[in-house]
């Protein structure tokens, strides 16, 4: 059976030695006699899975002991209102940075429930670079500052942090976590749904600092009070036990066979670089995201000519690079590459550029 190169921007590829693992262990995980799927979270050898799980991220992202890591679900669309719920609770105010679809929904749903101010938007020109940011314009008394690192749908990401100051600055890194190191100090929270670099769907993660939890307004349903999953250690009902196992493998992976975050970053620039390179060379393709603005995870590009990106989505996915339409906001293709997508389907997918550039120009 042929495997394809897959550039979705997620769900997405995942490491096919995590795949075939979980193969091995699906009748019998470590001699349990049952799948990982059918166990009971409560028992012994699901805690070792969850502990496991929690204790690798936090070895690989070097997240400092005064954050909780949570488990939950909802996906990051959740974390839109379970954020403003727990952490809008002083002044009832929140800056936002608008860099796309996910940062726009994150500030609409917060303005649902306090004071949500825009302070700079890319909306202008289609969220293709990242706004020059103003600390001056900030608000001094936000309850938290809310950016989206890497924005999925438009290929751009933030290669410096606003300077929040004492405002928790909070973080969506759904489709950036783990493809770099990152400083969790300079975060109030970041979040991030595990579907893009992490696992399969089904898992938010949430890394939140001690002193932000326990203050959720009242009317907050349970379920969404990070205290609530904090005290529970993730337990408080089911949680999404496969994908936590699965999570657990591709963090196994990530630290044994790439050998840590550094050397994740060194990979994915590599890819970026070979698919960016040719962008900057070809007379057919061309980058949608100003320079200084670029992701290293998502890469949109187009020909200008809408027909001709429909032919090369077409033949593209006859040769076994699939999901590479670009989002309908901004036409065209878009690459994500994120951890799993070898350097390979990268070089394979740049050769496959060529030759349609050649047989089209
Ligand atoms: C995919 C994505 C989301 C939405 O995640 P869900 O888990 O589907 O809710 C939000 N933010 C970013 C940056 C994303 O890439």
């Amino acid at each position: 059976m042929a495997r394809v190169y897959n550039f979705s921007a997620g769900p997405s590829t995942l490491p096919e030695s995590v795949l075939k693992t979980a193969a091995d262990e699906m009748l019998d995980y470590h001699g349990s006699g049952q799948s990982v799927m059918e166990m009971s979270h409560r028992s012994k050898v699901y805690e070792e899975i969850i502990t496991g799980c929690e204790a690798l991220l936090r070895e690989v992202m070097n997240i400092p002991d005064n954050y909780k890591v949570l488990f939950l679900q909802g996906g990051a669309s959740s974390q839109f209102a379970m954020i403003p719920l727990n952490l809008m609770n002083k002044s009832g105010k929140a800056d936002f940075v608008i860099t796309g679809q996910w940062a726009k929904k994150a500030y609409q749903e917060a303005s649902r429930y306090g004071t949500a101010n825009v302070v700079a938007s890319s909306a202008d020109k289609t969220f293709s670079y990242i706004p020059t940011l103003d600390p001056a314009t900030f608000d001094k008394d936000a309850d938290y500052f809310h950016i989206c690192l890497n924005n999925t749908i438009y290929g751009t990401k933030f290669h410096t942090l606003p300077e929040t100051g004492d405002v928790p600055l909070v973080a969506d890194v759904s489709s950036c976590i783990l493809s770099e190191p990152i400083d969790v100090s300079k975060f109030g929270m970041l979040y991030a749904g595990a579907q893009k670099n992490m696992g399969p769907a089904g898992l938010t993660v949430a890394i939140i600092r001690e002193d932000l939890i326990g203050h959720a307004r009242d009317i907050t349903p349970t379920m969404f009070n990070y205290q609530t999953h904090a005290d529970a250690g993730s337990m408080y009902n089911t949680p999404p036990t496969y994908a936590i196992y699965i999570c657990k493998l591709v963090l196994e992976w990530l630290k044994n066979d790439i050998g840590g975050l550094e050397n994740m970053k060194k990979i994915n620039e590599e890819k970026a670089g070979i698919l960016y390179d040719y962008l900057d060379s070809s007379k057919l393709f061309k980058g949608t995201v100003e320079k200084g603005s670029r992701s290293i995870m998502n890469v949109p590009f187009v020909t200008g000519d809408e027909e001709l990106d429909k032919k090369f989505v077409a033949e593209a996915g006859k040769k076994g690079f699939v999901n590479i339409k670009g989002h309908r906001t901004v036409g065209g293709m878009r690459a994500s590459i994120y951890n799993a997508m070898p350097v390979e389907g990268v070089k394979a997918l740049v050769e496959f550029m060529k030759e349609f550039e050649k047989e089209n120009a």
